[in-house]
């Protein structure tokens, strides 16, 4: 079978970047291991996304901001970060700004199930390969040779890896990448609670765990829970009253008594950062390119923005009337997706160890380096800009 492209991974950068190339002609297989009913109406996984206001707007221009149902996206007011046992907080808020938010939280399920929506809204020439992996590359100069798990064998011009930062595409493709075991894991989940969270994020790198509460719309939080696997194993598998007023306790009562109101999820902490983003016919983007550690909420924003430059530069050189998947172009995303992402990546891992290190020079550390952030206008300015941040150029505007 021939298609111009490959997309292997129908996640959330997957199916943007496949909305993304709807409008230039190019025929594009899709291939994901999930059944198409579970693209069409993704289960609830915890995570609940903070999108830039960049983000949004690459949501709108590819038709799935507004297919979001109204009241879901909540409103992100300020964020605080604070250490150990002190009340003292850095603070990233709007002061100044035209806008009087930092960003929207929208579920992850949410945001796959708009996207794949618009996908399916659009005129388009993409085949679904539903229930199918990846399970052989090869490629040469002129394209590649892509075997699925259902025994297909597609020929393209152009093979997409973005399946999720454990890639076996990547390592097919013969890309290493560093990788950065946290020894860690995460836990998320819903709570109602007593008192109002005035849409404020909070950040507790507190001795011993880390609590992230994201505030939703009405009274509810999810809880973002770091802690070492065994110990995160058994707050998954506790009774969910249990689990509430643990919650409660570990984070001190600020939002009164909490009550568990939905499903728990639970992710390793592993950070990955591809040694090259393209290869011979071959582009990664999303978590197979950047896989970043939540604590700066900028995964899939990247992501997001990684695959609307490739699309940008897919879109040029076929209106130039060149080669769409020529070295020049896979490189050119590479360079500017690698220069956009390459510093908060470093930055949020040195952050991420620092701040889960309770060894004493850490902890005078830890101290000091807030009260220096709140102090640093400039830094801080820097970080609420790249949040707020509108696009410019979206490959579909
Ligand atoms: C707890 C948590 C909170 C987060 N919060 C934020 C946040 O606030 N802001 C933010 O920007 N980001 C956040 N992220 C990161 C964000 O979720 C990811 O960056 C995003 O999901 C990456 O999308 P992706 O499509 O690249 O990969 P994935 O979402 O991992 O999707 C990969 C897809 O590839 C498929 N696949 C796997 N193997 C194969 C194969 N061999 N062949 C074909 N398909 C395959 C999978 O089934 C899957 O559908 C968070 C992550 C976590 C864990």
């Amino acid at each position: 079978m021939q298609f111009d492209v490959a997309v292997v991974g129908g996640g959330p950068v997957g199916l943007a970047f496949t909305g993304s190339l709807s409008g230039t002609g190019l025929s594009v297989a899709l291939i994901e291991p999930q059944p198409e009913a579970a693209l069409a109406a993704p289960a609830f996984d915890g995570r609940e996304i903070a999108l830039t206001h960049r983000s949004q707007d690459i949501m709108r221009a590819l038709g799935a901001w507004d297919r979001i149902p109204e009241g879901v996206p909540s409103p992100l007011r300020e964020a605080r970060v604070l250490n150990g046992g002190s009340p003292y907080a850095l603070r990233f808020d709007t002061t100044g700004r035209p806008a009087d938010e930092l960003g929207k939280l929208v579920p992850n399920h949410i945001i796959r199930q708009t996207l794949f929506e618009a996908l399916s809204a659009r005129p388009g020439r993409t085949r679904l390969f539903t229930g199918n992996k990846a399970v052989g590359l090869e490629t040469d100069v002129d394209g590649a040779r892509l075997t699925l798990s259902g025994g297909e064998v597609l020929h393209v011009k152009l093979v997409i890896a973005a399946d999720s930062r454990f890639s076996t595409l990547r390592r097919m493709a013969g890309i290493e990448e560093e990788k950065l075991d946290f020894g860690k894991s995460m836990l998320v989940a819903r709570l109602r609670h007593t008192e109002p969270h005035h849409h404020i994020a909070t950040e507790w790198f507190d001795y011993g765990q880390t609590v992230a509460m994201l505030p939703l719309n009405g009274n509810v939080s999810s809880v973002v829970l770091t802690l070492p696997p065994g110990e995160i194993a058994r707050m998954k598998e506790m009774d969910g009253a249990a689990f509430g007023a643990e919650i409660t306790r570990r984070y001190h009562s600020r939002l009164g008594p909490m009550e568990l109101i939905g499903t728990r999820h639970t992710y390793p902490l592993v950070a990955v950062y591809a040694r090259r983003f393209a290869g011979r016919r071959i582009a990664l983007l999303g978590d197979a390119a950047v896989g970043m550690h939540p604590v700066t909420a900028h995964g899939f924003n990247f992501g997001l923005h990684g695959q609307d430059i490739l699309a940008r530069r897919i879109h040029e050189a076929l209106a130039a009337g060149r080669d769409f998947a020529s070295g020049h172009v896979l490189r050119g995303y590479e360079a500017e997706h690698r220069q956009a992402t390459r510093g908060l990546y470093l930055a949020t891992n040195a952050t991420a160890l620092l701040y889960t290190s309770d060894q004493l020079p850490a902890r005078l550390l830890r101290g000091a380096a807030l009260r220096l952030g709140n102090h640093l206008r400039p830094v801080r300015g820097a970080i609420v800009s790249r949040l707020m941040d509108h696009h410019s150029g979206s490959a579909r505007a």
